[in-house]
């Protein structure tokens, strides 16, 4: 995290887990019942969470599953703020929702990523919560498309929504291998360059899909310096309503928290002399890779003159499968990943080609 993100959430009311700088908003997928939803808000507490989840309308894939208590949630609610002075936190995704939810003073809300994904519904959205102070966080929209996410978040923007905060819950795949959604670490990357003032949480749980993987994958949010997690927590996850395979029962919560690795936020490392050693080592290195790219490139313009005088073809594909030969071998030894040596090579052979065709 940054330390100007980290204010922002503070600056909301949040307050970061015991000893670290780091968010957690946790709770259950869905709010199925009063005694549910208040003993799971109680252990939660004792956590030092910064925020208390439950969802009340379920967006479902399909209908004719759980689709959430509704209003009637809304006094339990009330009863985990008041009692037990915990931030809450629920999805709208209607203007009947937005409403209903800021009249009963729930502290945080949340656009899911279904809802993102719809320009008509977020802007109908951003209008209901007009000039309201209550912080609105957006999920990734379901297809792996910054500029949709953005697009959310802008529509808020526009209608003066100034508390606004971003949640990475992984991307729709058609091959997801053994996770539920594609994490998108790539696109959470970009979001923090191009929106680096947006707080950005990470929802391990919606990634994953199945507990065992929650760790692993919190653990990779906190590595790219994400400001906290929203994760769900079930009192008896294989009895949930909805989500049950993905639901932490509140010991393993507790275990996560134990085991996870908390990082400083990025400020701290000006102060780390070693670091910054190593990172000016860092840049010096990359100035002679570009150098030596450069001197790559003046050659390859003599043997385009070449290729043109004596009337060669630019693509000769025994050379550059030699090329690609020789890389991999010479990679190998210098102990470089095949991917990443493979990642080079091309890169630098379509400039090549590039160069050549042109000339
Ligand atoms: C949820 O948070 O329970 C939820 C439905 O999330 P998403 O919008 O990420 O699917
Ligand atoms: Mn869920």
């Amino acid at each position: 995290m940054s330390i100007s993100t980290y204010n922002t959430l503070t600056a909301w009311g949040l307050s970061p887990l015991p000893g670290t700088e780091l968010m957690c908003i946790a709770g259950p997928c869905a709010a199925e019942s009063e005694e549910q939803v208040m003993t799971s808000a109680r252990v939660l507490k004792a956590n030092g969470i910064s925020a208390f989840r439950a969802g009340i309308w379920k967006p479902r894939t399909r209908p004719g599953s759980f689709e959430g208590v509704g209003i009637a949630a809304l006094p339990w609610l009330k009863r985990v703020k008041s009692e037990l002075g915990l931030k809450t936190a629920i999805e709208i995704a209607t203007p009947a929702h937005a409403e209903a939810a800021l009249d009963a003073g729930i502290d945080l809300l949340w656009l899911g990523a279904r809802t993102t994904a719809n320009p008509f519904a977020v802007q109908e959205l951003a209008e209901a919560l007009k000039g309201t102070s209550t912080p609105v966080l957006v999920k990734n929209p379901v297809n792996p498309d910054l500029n949709l996410w953005f697009g959310s978040i802008e529509r808020l923007q526009r209608t003066g929504i100034s508390k606004i905060g971003a949640i990475l819950r992984g991307f729709s795949t058609q091959h997801p291998g053994e996770l539920r959604n594609d994490p998108g670490w790539n696109i959470a990357i970009d979001f923090r360059q191009k929106m680096p003032q947006i707080p950005l949480i990470c929802d391990p749980s919606h990634i994953a899909g199945r507990r065992d993987r929650i760790r692993q994958i919190s653990q990779h949010a906190i590595d790219l310096d994400c400001d906290g997690l929203m994760i769900e927590v079930h009192i008896m996850p294989d009895k949930a309503l909805s989500d049950a395979k993905q639901q932490l029962n509140p010991q393993a919560f507790q275990n996560l928290l134990a085991q996870l690795h908390f990082r400083q936020h990025e400020e701290a490392a000006e102060n780390n002399l070693q670091l910054k050693a190593l990172r000016t080592q860092i840049d010096e290195l990359d100035y002679e890779l570009l150098c030596t790219i450069a001197k790559r490139m003046e050659t390859v313009r003599e043997i385009a003159k070449l290729k043109r005088k004596d009337n060669m073809t630019a693509l000769q594909s025994q050379r550059w499968n030699a090329i690609l030969e020789q890389m991999h071998q010479n990679g190998a030894q210098l102990g470089l990943s095949n991917e990443l040596v493979e990642a080079i090579a091309r890169l630098l052979h379509q400039q090549a080609l590039e160069i050549q065709i042109e000339a």
